[in-house]
């Protein structure tokens, strides 16, 4: 810094593509990027290339409220939530950056009888999976967040969930760390290069994308596109069971530290953390109308703020500083997809509506185990492309308690 910025080294190199990978995955978000990574680290698959039609982490990977926790229920989700937060827990030694991985706690309030009883069961599905959670009454909220409203609600706090090894952390730091040591272990990461057509022989195989830096021929073809994937699916074919909606998020002005840990609201659905800079990042509901735009609603500004106001009175005092929007790819259960496809070298990673920055590291871990090994990885054997017209849905509306 002290030379005007100029003398930094960059963090990768901005190779032109080969003409042939072993792997290309598509799509240089949260989840590509991991997934080229533990293919180096874990599998020593190494002439792999990112292609990324932006910039590196420009999609929802640098775009979310960075809520990481793994307080799921169900059979296909818990045991793989829970091991991407024990990567979560070592990935800064692991990849050497600092993402700022903050296990601050994260508290789901619930606002009536049937809701405690529904959590008390999800509490009791973490524990039995070995995973810690802990029923909080209204007492034991009011005292640790004595800020919320608990005088003249509409939908008063009856208590909270709590998983303390919930979080967050820095969402660009995860790309970016997860980038560099992809680059190092020989990844090229080849940004601004938009993938066009996907290209197949006679027999149906992939040979290789189509490119606005031309073709780029592969082995294997992994789709990591989040809310395009139905678009490049397309392109080889495929109908995928994945509606894109619009996600908004907002962050206020820095103001002291008051919200120690990640709540999120019961009686609507609201979520809110404050930034080590002291903004308040909070956010709420999908636009409920299908888009790829990266910006929303108003209804949902109002929407979101309204919510907000009603847990947290004194949030009517501060001032939003910035808003923006996320492609969301939202599947028909709410669960994501990580699996082959009918294609025999097409993989494909997506469905990973409010919840995929979580999901980051084991989602990169199960695909890179996919491609390497053509099986799933134990813990994402479910989270299969066929189980909708099979009938074996993951339904856990995406959400745990809360979506995010
Ligand atoms: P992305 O970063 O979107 O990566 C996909 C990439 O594919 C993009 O960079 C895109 O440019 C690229 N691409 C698409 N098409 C092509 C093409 N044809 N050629 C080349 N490249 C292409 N999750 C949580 O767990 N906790 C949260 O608190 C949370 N909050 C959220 C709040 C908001 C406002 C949003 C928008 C999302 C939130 N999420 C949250 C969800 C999470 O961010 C996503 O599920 C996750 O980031 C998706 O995976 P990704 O990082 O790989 O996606």
């Amino acid at each position: 810094a002290l030379s005007g910025n100029r003398n930094w080294a960059p963090m990768w190199r901005e190779p032109q593509p080969k003409p042939h990978y072993d792997v290309i995955i598509v799509g240089g978000g949260g989840h590509g990027l991991s997934t080229a990574y533990y293919l180096a680290k874990e599998f020593g698959i190494t002439n792999v290339a990112v292609i990324e039609k932006g910039y590196l982490g420009g999609g929802n990977v640098g775009r979310n409220t960075t809520i990481i926790r793994s307080n799921y229920m169900l059979e296909g989700n818990e045991p793989f939530y829970e091991l991407s937060m024990k990567l979560w827990e070592g990935l800064e030694q692991d990849f050497n950056y600092n993402a700022m991985v903050s296990q601050r706690g994260i508290v789901n309030l619930f606002h009536t009888d049937g809701q405690r009883d529904a959590y008390a069961r999800r509490g009791n599905a973490m524990m039995m999976h070995g995973v810690a959670a802990e029923l909080l009454d209204r007492e034991q909220v009011r005292s640790m967040m004595p800020y919320l409203n608990f005088n003249h609600a509409r939908f008063p706090i009856l208590g909270g969930l709590l998983q303390k090894r919930g979080g967050t952390a820095r969402h660009d730091a995860v790309a970016w760390g997860y980038g560099r040591g992809a680059d190092e272990r020989g990844v090229d990461l080849i940004q601004h290069c938009e993938v066009t057509g996907i290209r197949r022989d006679e027999l149906g195989q992939v040979t290789g994308v189509e490119t606005t830096k031309g073709f780029i021929g592969c082995n294997k073809l992994a789709l990591a596109t989040a809310g395009h994937t139905s678009v490049t699916g397309k392109m080889a074919g495929l109908d995928l069971p994945i509606e894109t909606h619009v996600l908004q998020a907002f962050v206020s002005e820095g103001i002291k530290p008051v919200i120690d840990n990640v709540i999120t609201y019961g009686a609507g659905h609201f979520y809110i953390s404050q930034s080590d800079k002291g903004g308040l990042v909070f956010g709420a509901d999908i636009d409920y109308y299908s888009s790829y735009a990266q910006r929303g609603n108003l209804a949902t500004v109002e929407h979101t703020i309204e919510e907000g106001v009603s847990l947290i009175p004194g949030l009517s005092r501060v001032r939003v500083l910035r808003a923006w929007g996320g492609a969301m790819d939202m599947s028909m259960d709410g669960s994501p997809i990580i699996d082959r496809t009918p294609i025999d070298n097409l993989y494909l990673n997506c469905g990973w509506c409010y919840g995929g920055f979580k999901a980051t590291p084991a989602s990169g871990f199960c695909f890179a185990h996919l491609i390497a090994k053509n099986e799933a990885h134990p813990v994402a054997r479910l989270l299969r492309l066929d189980r909708f017209e099979r009938g074996f849905a993951v339904d856990e509306g995406g959400k745990g308690p809360q979506p995010n």
